[in-house]
């Protein structure tokens, strides 16, 4: 039976307008929980420049895209928001008593007052690499994601690539492996330099295999793999046998299952009103770089804005009978006492 989780408002995107969205929709008592694809918050910020500085964020001179997200996570701490990491919302589906029902490819299925699309550009999806015929092998004994670390136990496990990803997963592995061999392109590593050392240590200690080449076919039947065939940056080409293979090629961001929701689009992007940012479906809203709308600017302020007056409308189909009075942070000791500061 799929686990049926019942709450105010289910945001689907933990990028930096999502989390934001937290904050806002917390002020006035309402209660979220966030599904993510990525098994970490923060969106583009975190995934695509976590170190490179941002310099137009409203009253932060200069932030990292990791430091926004981690202070995103800190004010939002006093709302308690549920993550569903490592998620991917597949279904939407508005029932006829008003209430929402969205399901995941885990089988989770929320049932909720509003739904708030903060997906960004899409879903993060992994790169596939270059192999001829990688297709039928693909979630069987191909994985571009490690949801069990248990079910590669006693198995001989390839890892291709060469940044944080390939080394984090090769150290993570190695010691529930049958046998481990890590194979990239070329004998230098994107990936943190502890990570690196710490894989050539497990390699010089004959703890598992690093291969300098590229994949260049697979050997198996009914998706199951036996062996790779890798050829060496010295031309020459071996079979290596195997269960499973692990590529960490990166991510690309794909619009995914949002276009299948029965919302309107427009370019791959979904149009709202400005007012809530409703989309033509109500207590649906979409905001962040997902959303358009007549002089859209995808800037993480643009978002913020959008979190806030989405939130304003969102109260109304959570709390019906109530009038929303509009207080400051500064001066409401209601709102304080919301962010435990009085
Ligand atoms: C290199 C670079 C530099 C940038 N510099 C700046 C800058 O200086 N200033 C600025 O304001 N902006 C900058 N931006 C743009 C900024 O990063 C975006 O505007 C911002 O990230 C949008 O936030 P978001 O929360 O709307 O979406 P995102 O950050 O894209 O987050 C959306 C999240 O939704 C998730 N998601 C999507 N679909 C699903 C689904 N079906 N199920 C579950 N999860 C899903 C995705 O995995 C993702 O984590 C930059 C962008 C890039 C790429």
């Amino acid at each position: 039976m799929a686990e049926t989780i019942k709450t105010d408002v289910l945001i689907i995107g933990a990028g930096p307008v999502g989390l934001f969205a937290v904050f806002e929709l917390g002020l006035l008592d309402i209660k979220t929980h966030l599904v993510d694809i990525l098994d970490k918050v923060g969106g583009q910020c975190a995934e695509l420049y976590p170190e490179k500085p941002i310099y137009d964020i409203p009253g932060i001179p200069i932030v990292t895209g990791n430091g926004l997200t981690d202070a995103l996570m800190e004010q939002i701490k006093p709302f308690h928001p549920t993550f569903h990491l490592g998620e991917m919302v597949l279904k939407v589906q508005k029932l006829a008593d008003g209430q929402i029902h969205v399901t995941t490819d885990r089988d989770k299925v929320f049932e909720v007052k509003c739904l708030v699309i903060a997906a960004g550009g899409g879903s993060f999806q992994p790169k596939r690499p270059p192999i001829n015929g990688i297709e039928p092998y693909e979630n069987k004994s191909v994985h571009y994601a490690v949801r069990k670390m248990d079910s590669f136990r006693d198995k001989r496990l390839v890892i291709v690539g060469g940044g944080d990803s390939a080394l984090d997963w090769t150290l993570n592995l190695q010691p529930l492996a049958k046998r481990l061999t890590l194979i990239h392109r070329r004998d230098d590593f994107r990936g943190a330099p502890d990570s690196v050392n710490k894989m050539r240590a497990l390699v010089a200690s004959g703890d598992m295999d690093l291969k300098i080449g590229q994949v260049t076919g697979l050997e198996g039947a009914d998706g199951q793999l036996a062996a790779a065939s890798v050829k060496g940056n010295d031309g020459t080409t071996a079979r290596i046998e195997c269960d499973a293979m692990l590529p960490f090629f990166g991510l690309t961001m794909k619009l995914g299952p949002v276009a299948e929701w029965g919302l309107k689009m427009e370019d791959e992007l979904i149009p709202v009103d400005t007012a809530a940012f409703e989309t033509n479906i109500p207590g649906i809203f979409a905001i962040g770089d997902i959303n358009t709308y007549p002089g859209k600017l995808k800037l993480i302020l643009s978002g913020f804005h959008e979190g806030a007056l989405m939130a304003q409308k969102a109260y109304h189909y959570i709390y019906p009978d109530k009038r929303l009075v509009f207080q400051y942070t500064t001066s409401s000791t209601s709102l304080q006492k919301k962010l435990g500061v009085a």
